[in-house]
């Protein structure tokens, strides 16, 4: 069975792809490297020893990528080509809509043209909003979103609901992340944010490596255990996991679903530092700073549904995604760029 991974250069779907491959998939990425680039495919080559055929293609544009499905004929696609910077969306709101948006409506209109019926769509725990508590379950209605990245994905779940209602052939896995976190064991691909990062375990691991000179932990007066912010970290390679189960599901049934990949178990952020340094043996420079805006309190998944749906569970504790991303950090001091 043959994959077509947009966004498959990119930091969850490298680690997909190199998981479909050790399962017997064959893969196909298009990507537009505006946030990877080639070299982490190459990785994936080299780690499982097998071809991956990649496009270097906006899939914004529709005539390419129905091109790409005439050539090499998928049997399902995983939409992962995203802008996902929360905070650069609220700066830049039309570019963040133009291109999630674009992106999957030229996928859904190359799978029509083409006769393709399967598609998995990553999506966000951030689409439950502010309204709903947390453990999160995927039968609660969405929320509002804080930022123009959330409502994105917000409005492509809705896309893909009311695309599910014209074909009764289609089979379509929304998937709702938690926070991942982690790499692939090897420490050969990773998370590799361009410019500052956004995201907790990239800041701490720059900062550990002395790229940056100390992590803000954004505010201690929350209504939590110890004031900071929890989260449902989750192992990208566990996700990845989750993404070869959702093709079995897919191959087993039609209609649309909705599925949270999470551990089901919360984390605050000094909680993540402090099993970092432990972990690691080493100190992460922090200083305790105000809120951001827009932040919840707690996040977390009901993980019971991919158990039941997919029979899927996260294997990997919080000191193997410790570990993991510090390998990779180490390994690679300046990303994919050395
Ligand atoms: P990423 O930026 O590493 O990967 C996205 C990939 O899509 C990149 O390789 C980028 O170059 C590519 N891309 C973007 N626009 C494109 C376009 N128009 N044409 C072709 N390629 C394009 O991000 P990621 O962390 O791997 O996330 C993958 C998906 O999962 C995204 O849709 C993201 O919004 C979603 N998601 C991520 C997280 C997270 O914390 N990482 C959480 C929830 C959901
Ligand atoms: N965070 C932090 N300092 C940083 C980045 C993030 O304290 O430099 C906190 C943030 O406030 C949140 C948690 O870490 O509570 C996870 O943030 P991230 O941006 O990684 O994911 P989010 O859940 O916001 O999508």
């Amino acid at each position: 069975m043959k994959i077509f991974l947009a966004g498959g250069a990119g930091y969850i779907g490298c680690h997909t792809a190199l998981q479909l491959l050790n399962n017997g998939y064959e893969v196909v990425i298009a990507d537009n490297f505006s946030n990877s680039c080639p070299e982490a495919v190459k990785r994936v080559e080299a780690l499982t020893g097998k071809k991956i055929a990649l496009y270097e293609i906006d899939v914004q544009d529709g005539a390419k990528v129905k091109e790409v499905f005439a050539q090499e004929q998928p049997d399902a696609v995983i939409h992962f080509a995203g802008l996902k910077a929360v905070g650069e969306s609220v700066q830049q709101p039309i570019r963040y809509y133009r291109n999630n948006i674009n992106t999957t409506l030229s996928l859904l209109e190359a799978m029509e043209a083409t006769g393709v019926k399967k598609i998995i769509f990553s999506s966000s725990a951030t689409v439950y909003g502010e309204e709903n508590p947390s453990p999160y379950k995927e039968n609660m209605p969405k929320g509002s979103c804080t930022n123009p990245y959330g409502w994105t994905k917000s409005m492509m779940e809705q896309i893909f609901q009311d695309v599910a209602l014209t074909d009764p052939e289609l089979s379509i896995v929304i998937l709702r992340y938690f926070n991942p976190i982690g790499a692939h064991e090897s420490g050969e691909i990773g998370e590799d944010p361009k410019g500052i990062p956004n995201n907790l375990m990239p800041y701490i691991t720059q900062t550990a490596v002395g790229i940056r000179e100390k992590l803000t932990v954004f505010g201690d007066d929350y209504d939590t255990p110890d004031g900071t912010c929890q989260r449902d970290y989750i192992h990208v390679m566990d996700l990845a996991d989750g993404h070869v189960k959702a093709v079995e599901y897919l191959n087993r049934e039609q209609g649309i679903d909705i599925i949270n990949l999470g551990t089901g178990t919360p984390y605050s952020v000094l909680e993540l530092v402090n099993a970092f340094q432990k972990v690691n043996d080493m100190k992460v420079n922090y200083v305790i700073g105000t809120r951001r805006a827009g932040d919840l309190p707690v996040c977390y998944a009901d993980a019971s549904k991919a158990a039941r749906v997919l029979g899927w569970k996260a294997k990997r504790g919080l000191e193997d995604m410790c570990r993991d991303s510090w390998n990779w950090q180490r390994k690679n001091p300046q990303g994919y760029r050395k």
